[in-house]
Formats: C-alpha cells, sequence, structure tokens
C-alpha cells in the first residue's frame, strides 16, 4: 500500500483524499468489484463523493498500470476492477458467478508456443476459464442423489 502511494506521487500524481480513500478501498475489497460497488463503500466514508470521481480515480489507476479492467461474464459484459498486481488469471463459476484467481506456471509454455508459433512478442497474459466451483458442484451431487427405492 505505501509502495503503491509513493508510485504514485513519485509518478506526479495528486493524491488527493479522495483517491487516498479509493486506494483503501480497493485494499480491502478481496475480488472484482464494480465502480459501483468502490462508490458505495466510498460514499458511506465521504458522503459528498461523486461517481465520477471514482470512474477518474480508476482511470488515472489503470494508466499507472495499477489496476486492470476485466470483464468476466458473456452475457452481462460488466466491466470489474482487478487490483491483484502480478499476472494471474481467473476461473468463473457459470452458476454463482464467483471469480478464483489462480497463477500458473504452465502459462510460460503456453506463451513461448504461441511466440514461436506467430513469431510474436506475448507481454502479458490473462485466461479465463469457465465451469462450475466446488460448492455448486457439491450442492447438484445433493440434489441428484440416486432413487433407491423400488
Ligand atoms: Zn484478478
Ligand atoms: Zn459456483
Amino acid at each position: 500500500m505505501k509502495e503503491t502511494i509513493d508510485r504514485l506521487r513519485s509518478q506526479g500524481g495528486r493524491l488527493t483524499v479522495q483517491r487516498r480513500l479509493i486506494l483503501d478501498i480497493l485494499e480491502s475489497f478481496s475480488g472484482h468489484p464494480t465502480a459501483e460497488e468502490i462508490y458505495a463503500v466510498a460514499k458511506q466514508k465521504y458522503p459528498k463523493l461523486h461517481l465520477s470521481t471514482v470512474y477518474r480515480t480508476i482511470r488515472w489507476l489503470e494508466q499507472e498500470g495499477r489496476l486492470s479492467a476485466r470483464r468476466f461474464e458473456e452475457d452481462n459484459r460488466q466491466e470489474r476492477f482487478d487490483y491483484t498486481p502480478s499476472e494471474h488469471h481467473h476461473f468463473q463459476c457459470s452458476i454463482c458467478k464467483d471469480v478464483i484467481e489462480f497463477e500458473s506456471p504452465l502459462m510460460n509454455e503456453v506463451k513461448k508456443d504461441f511466440e514461436d508459433q506467430k513469431d510474436v512478442l506475448v507481454e502479458t497474459a490473462s485466461l479465463i476459464l469457465y465451469g462450475t466451483c466446488k460448492r455448486c458442484r457439491q450442492l447438484f451431487q445433493q440434489e441428484e442423489t440416486p432413487y433407491t427405492g423400488k
């Protein structure tokens, strides 16, 4: 957190109270909030805050490479914001829409393989896998109790 603030300051970013508050919220959020979700939390602490300030701060952090926008769902392509700094990938459950972050060393092989095939330079990767999460699978299995009567 302190590192982020120092870096943003050194890059000439103006760190206002509002921006600092939004950074704090992003830090405490687990998962990938929408701008409206960030705004709802921020407004409790700073009632005068405008949604446009949230968007401006998000775009600024995006430019600084500190945050990235993601769209997970095929049907509801709502923009969500990812504050996890390292390269990582996502799994989304098609039933409950939960998103799980993961890292995979195998991605280096995928990058390398594609680079060799197409003679390109891959810089970053972001993979989204879709399926059914553990909890939803268990619920599903409970529902599918085998028939034991006659
Ligand atoms: Zn993520
Ligand atoms: Zn699920």
